[in-house]
């Protein structure tokens, strides 16, 4: 059986941050992954933005980590050649009670320690985004986009090159806490063809995504279920895409259950239109029932009053990993936190937006925690 000093479960950007963290200190790291390559499930069905910090209660993690992760990120970027646009964005309130939230909005992102909040009127927003109505709006200057997969792919490749090793087509199946260690059992390969193998670690970090619940009850613990609450989205391409030059959002919707439909202008050239907010039934449920391409005119009219049901192409979806059930209310936090009963277990879960912004924050934190354990 391999022995592993940390045995890290899914190769999501989560995942890939923390291999690419805990392999610059530590050797004999493992990553699995169960699908074929990194980074096919949330982590490249998202809108890409590098998100400020503005939204979250103040000192959540969730504030925190996307605070300082926004800033590692582009460090990141640069560094090692990842596609991005440090753009900004505008969030733009419709009329003056709306503008109202829009301060306080201002005064939630500035105690989060986002720097360079303003507010502009009309005429200004108008030079910005000749297309784009609203009454006032907030310029937030540290949003970008970047390119996702491309992220993941670079996260993966260097701690491949600091020692770690990625084990593709791995699932996890079972997870056995015994003394300081913990036997992982996987199933290697498709499922018609596939050979089991266990892995002995000093330090499990459960980044399943969605399927974080299903791990952590693997270790005993069924504190948390994960809702997908799906993210759809439509393309504009071509001559059409010129509506939008950067980054505009609506407010966030007063629920918490998502930034409200936005409008992203792509590293390539057009613009997304979405996400949307569905709770469904299934983890893999990407596509049935989706929303008809009126729906999203409808709904982008309220700012970009000359889109057409014409300009739009129905793009893909996402599934959000909530912990925040359909009757719920409110945002939850990320979790983070080792496991009170199995201490060598760390627990990630509910690592929804900002979590592709944040990863690398999560991941200094989580090196952390894993220096708790193996030191
Ligand atoms: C519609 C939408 C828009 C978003 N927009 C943004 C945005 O603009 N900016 C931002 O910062 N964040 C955004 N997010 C959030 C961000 O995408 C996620 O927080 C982030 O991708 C989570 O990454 P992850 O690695 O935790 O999860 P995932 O990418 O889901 O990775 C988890 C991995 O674990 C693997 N796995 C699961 N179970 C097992 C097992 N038993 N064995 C082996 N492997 C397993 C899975 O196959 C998967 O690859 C958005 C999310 C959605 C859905």
């Amino acid at each position: 059986m391999d022995q592993a000093n940390i045995l890290i479960i899914g190769g999501g950007v989560v995942g890939c941050a923390i291999a690419h963290a805990v392999s610059q200190r530590w050797q004999d790291v493992f990553l699995v992954e169960q699908f074929p390559k990194l980074g096919m499930a949330t982590s490249t069905r998202n809108s890409g933005v590098n998100h400020s910090g503005i939204y979250y209660p103040k000192n959540s993690l969730k504030a925190r980590l996307c605070v300082e992760g926004n800033r590692l990120l582009y460090e990141f970027c640069a560094r090692h050649k990842v596609p991005y646009r440090h753009c900004g964005k505008l969030v733009v309130a419709a009329d003056a009670h709306e503008e109202e939230q829009l301060v306080a909005l201002k005064k939630r992102g500035e105690d989060n320690g986002v720097e360079g909040l303003f507010l502009i009127d009309a005429a200004e927003i108008r030079k910005r985004e000749p297309h784009i109505k609203g009454h006032s709006a907030m310029v937030v200057p540290s949003t970008g986009i970047v390119s996702a997969e491309e992220l993941v792919h670079a996260f993966g490749r260097i701690a491949m090159e600091q020692g770690a090793n990625i084990v593709t087509h791995a699932k996890v199946t079972s997870l056995a806490p015994s003394g300081k260690t913990i036997r992982v059992d996987l199933r290697i390969g498709d499922e018609e063809d596939s050979q089991t193998e266990s892995i002995e670690s000093r330090c499990v970090i459960n980044a399943a995504g969605l399927y974080s619940d299903e791990v952590a009850a693997m270790l005993g613990n069924n504190s948390w279920k994960i809702y997908p609450v799906r993210g759809e989205y439509c393309e504009v391409r071509g001559p059409r895409a010129s509506l939008i030059n950067n980054l505009v959002y609506p407010l966030p919707h007063a629920d918490g259950l998502s930034l409200g439909v936005h409008f992203t202008k792509t590293l390539w050239g057009t613009f997304l239109l979405g996400p949307t907010a569905t709770y469904v039934d299934r983890k893999d449920n990407y596509e049935k029932d989706r929303l008809p391409i009126a729906a999203f005119a409808e709904s982008a009219r309220h700012l970009l009053p000359e889109i057409l049901e014409s300009d739009l192409n129905l793009a893909y979806s996402g599934l959000r990993p909530k912990l925040v059930p359909p009757t719920g209310h409110g945002i939850a936090d990320f979790v983070i936190t080792r496991d009170p009963k199995v201490p060598q277990a760390i627990q990630l879960v509910g690592i929804e937006s900002p979590g592709l912004t944040a990863a690398p924050a999560i991941a200094k934190y989580v090196a952390g925690l894993a220096a708790e354990i193996l030191n």
